[in-house]
């Protein structure tokens, strides 16, 4: 098989040639058919990210080293089944996704499903010891950890589902709770989605399936490409965040797009100081901002503003093995739509990272494996 790795910071991925690997006991190996590829996956390319003014260094932790096979979003069939895994509800052959957000298994935080909170990072597919998708098979250490998809979803699309899709679900959920109130109070609530690209079009689609149907949705983006998918995807309204206009008109175009001059809850999918105070700025009284990109940098907010308006904020960092099964089940009641697809091969891993760096894959990008046929 093929694999594509990490080997020094900053500089291309090597690709080699390497094994089939033999399934853990408990565990199962998959053989992939899809990857996603994330922006994540830059992140430890860069080996860290910038948390306002200083920049953390993933390989400090000396369980986090290279080589790392990058890749969370993960696809395809069941190859082979570990001696304990009989009872598993997979079967070989069987078309599935990974959840890779794994934890030590015994801490309270994996024994109440919130894997993804656990102080053992280095369990965690596609980051640090455990390799990822950006190969042609995959150890995963549980079956339980396999989610069995629906036969009339394609892998291309179940591929997106643990990383980009159930963070998004995530998102749009934790901020269920603000819309429900306002369109109570108010008879209409609004949402804004900041970033149109993979995960913004998720969401996009999320949101009109689980808020209440009257919730204004609108889209800003810096790319009128982008927003076109999201006009095309059912936004209400989207407004283009062009780097020629003033702070303040682009905060007074936003609110005026929301309802009472502003929005009851808003995504941020880049999360950078810059959008995280506009997102503040167009936020309505007891409205809940939820951040989630990781583009990093700081941001400082007017704290009797906060007080005074009761404005929340709320993290969201992917999900939990529930929210991906209950995720798989919207999708496949619901036939959401998406965003673009590109596919690459993964020898051609390189020059689609470098495009994603720049913002330059319109979509989704997605490595194709041997052998797949279920494009999207
Ligand atoms: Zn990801
Ligand atoms: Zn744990």
């Amino acid at each position: 098989m093929k694999k594509a790795e990490i080997v020094e910071a900053r500089k291309p991925l090597k690709l080699s040639e390497a094994a089939v690997p033999k399934a853990p006991k408990d565990g199962a190996v998959v053989k992939l058919l899809y990857s996603g590829i994330c922006h994540s996956d830059i992140h430890q390319i860069d080996n860290g990210f910038d948390v306002g003014g200083r920049f953390t260094c993933l390989t400090d932790n000396p369980l986090y080293q290279f080589p790392i096979v990058p890749g969370h979003e993960m696809a395809g069939v069941v190859h082979s089944l570990g001696s304990n895994a009989g009872s598993a509800e997979v079967k070989v052959g069987d078309r599935v996704a990974v959840f890779p957000w794994i934890g030590c298994n015994k801490c309270g935080y994996c024994n109440n499903g919130y894997t993804q909170f656990c102080k053992e990072k280095h369990h965690t597919m596609g980051f640090g010891a455990v390799p990822g998708g950006y190969s042609n098979y995959t150890t995963v250490v549980h079956h339980k950890f396999l989610v069995k998809v629906p036969a009339s979803m394609p892998l291309s699309i179940a591929t997106m589902l643990p990383c980009s899709g159930i963070t998004t679900y995530n998102a749009v959920t934790t901020a269920l709770p603000a819309i429900q109130k306002a369109t109570t109070f108010k008879g209409k609530a609004s949402m804004l989605i900041i970033g149109a690209g993979g995960l913004g079009l998720w969401a996009l689609q999320i949101a009109k399936s689980v808020l209440p149907t009257t919730t204004n949705i609108v889209v800003a983006d810096i790319s009128e490409g982008k927003l076109g998918n999201a006009k095309d995807r059912g936004a209400d309204a989207t407004v283009a965040w062009e780097p020629s206009k003033s702070e303040e008109q682009i905060i007074k175009d936003t609110s005026q797009l929301g309802n009472d001059d502003g929005y009851d809850a808003i995504i941020d999918f880049v999360n950078t100081g810059v959008t995280s105070t506009r997102a503040f700025e167009c936020l309505n009284t007891d409205g809940l901002q939820v951040c989630v990109g990781l583009f990093g940098g700081a941001a400082s907010f007017p704290l009797p503003v906060v007080a005074l308006s009761e404005k929340g904020m709320k993290g969201v960092y992917v999900g939990r093995l529930q929210q991906l099964k209950d995720l798989f089940a919207l999708v496949e009641k619901n036939k959401l739509t998406p965003p673009p697809l590109v596919y690459y091969k993964l020898e051609e891993i390189n020059s689609a990272l470098d495009l994603l760096r720049v913002g330059k894959i319109n979509g989704r990008g997605i490595i194709k494996h041997e052998g797949a046929n279920e494009d999207a």
